[in-house]
């Protein structure tokens, strides 16, 4: 195969480079710029320009990378690499690799719904399609996001009316911008954590609408407090920060995940809402991804890989196997139980960006 598992992560021997390694290499070739998919500390990287500017404000701002334009191939040793959108954040891409006539294909981390913060996803016809599976379950099936947008909005106006400020929960990439470009402005004014800041430039730069927001701090305190929303990270509930921002009758929390499909995890953080919104394909969308390639061969990598890979073998007779994750233990459980009999166990320590 075109890649192969090493301790560094996927590795290209033909073409001289990694995908997403999990370690610092001479030459990463990056599908997004999630933590666990993007390493800092590599020689060089050729990504998306996008996500080189994301990279440049979460890790160092002389990050030595080469930006790749889409759908144009580069030449790396032997192999001929392009980079076509994946619909998961912004600047994210799956990665097609050509080498003596063999095409090969890493999604990396994708979505199938339109999405005005990311580069609508791009079906990328392959022999070897690597997929990842963060909810390849057949519970995970998302609701339309403008009707998710459409209750947080009203949520929102409620608390409003009643004095109680609007927390939503979120990670600080990719969600959260998307969460801001479906918030109603008109409803009160709007507060971001600082770890917001630096991607919501990106996105400005590109030219994605994203409301007036004040960065949630001790002098914006008491404008956002009662009729305001926050977005923050999970991270910062319970903290002396958020409190700073209760009105009157205090503060709600809403978390925007699609782990809140699944009715135990709500209690994980003692949020007061879930809202089901994610950035990754659903299990329709991992299924239907999977069809339009053409693939023969199947390597599934992040969640519930070996109940997909089982279902792709079994229902559409495909050649399957299962790659390793990075994060052993980070995954949600990757057994088929109803909702109602899952436990908290598998939910992440550290925060899983999705
Ligand atoms: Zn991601």
């Amino acid at each position: 195969m075109l890649l192969e598992p090493t301790v560094d992560g996927l590795w290209c021997e033909a073409g001289g480079f990694h995908v997403d390694p999990w370690r610092p290499v001479p030459l990463a070739v990056v599908t997004h710029a999630h933590a666990d998919h993007a390493t800092p500390g590599c020689g060089r990287y050729l990504a998306s320009e996008r996500t080189l500017d994301v990279m440049r404000v979460r890790f160092s701002k002389d990050l030595e990378g080469t930006p790749v334009d889409w759908g144009t191939p580069i030449e790396l040793g032997q192999c001929r690499v392009s980079l076509h959108p994946a619909g998961h954040v912004l600047g994210s891409a799956q990665i097609r690799i050509e080498c003596d006539a063999e095409v090969l294909c890493v999604t990396g981390d994708y979505k199938r719904e339109a999405d005005p913060t990311a580069e609508p996803f791009e079906v990328v016809p392959c022999d070897t399609l690597l997929t990842e599976s963060t909810f390849g379950l057949p519970i995970y099936r998302w609701p339309d996001p403008s009707t998710v947008f459409e209750r947080m909005n009203a949520w929102w106006r409620e608390n409003a009316a009643a004095g109680r400020t609007t927390v939503f929960l979120s990670y600080a990439f990719g969600k959260a911008q998307r969460i801001l470009a479906g918030l109603d402005a008109s409803i009160g004014p709007i507060g971001v954590h600082g770890s917001l800041v630096g991607p919501n430039s990106v996105y400005t730069r590109a030219g994605i609408r994203l409301p007036d927001v004040l960065r949630a701090d001790a002098d914006s305190a008491a404008t956002l407090a009662g009729g305001g929303a926050i977005v923050c990270p999970p991270s910062a509930t319970g903290t002396p920060w958020i409190r700073r921002f209760n009105g009157p009758e205090g503060a709600r929390m809403g978390f925007v995940s699609g782990w809140m499909q699944v009715r135990g995890r709500r209690r994980w953080r003692a949020v007061d809402r879930g809202f089901i919104l994610s950035d990754h394909a659903d299990w329709d969308g991992l299924i239907s991804t999977v069809r339009a390639s053409g693939a023969r061969r199947v390597g599934v990598t992040h969640g519930s890989s070996e109940v997909l890979a089982r279902y792709l073998q079994e229902k559409l007779e495909l050649e399957t196997f299962v790659v390793p994750t990075r994060y052993v233990g980070e995954s949600p459980p990757t057994s088929a139980a109803p909702p109602e009999a899952s436990t908290d166990e598998g939910v992440p320590d550290r925060e899983r960006e999705e």
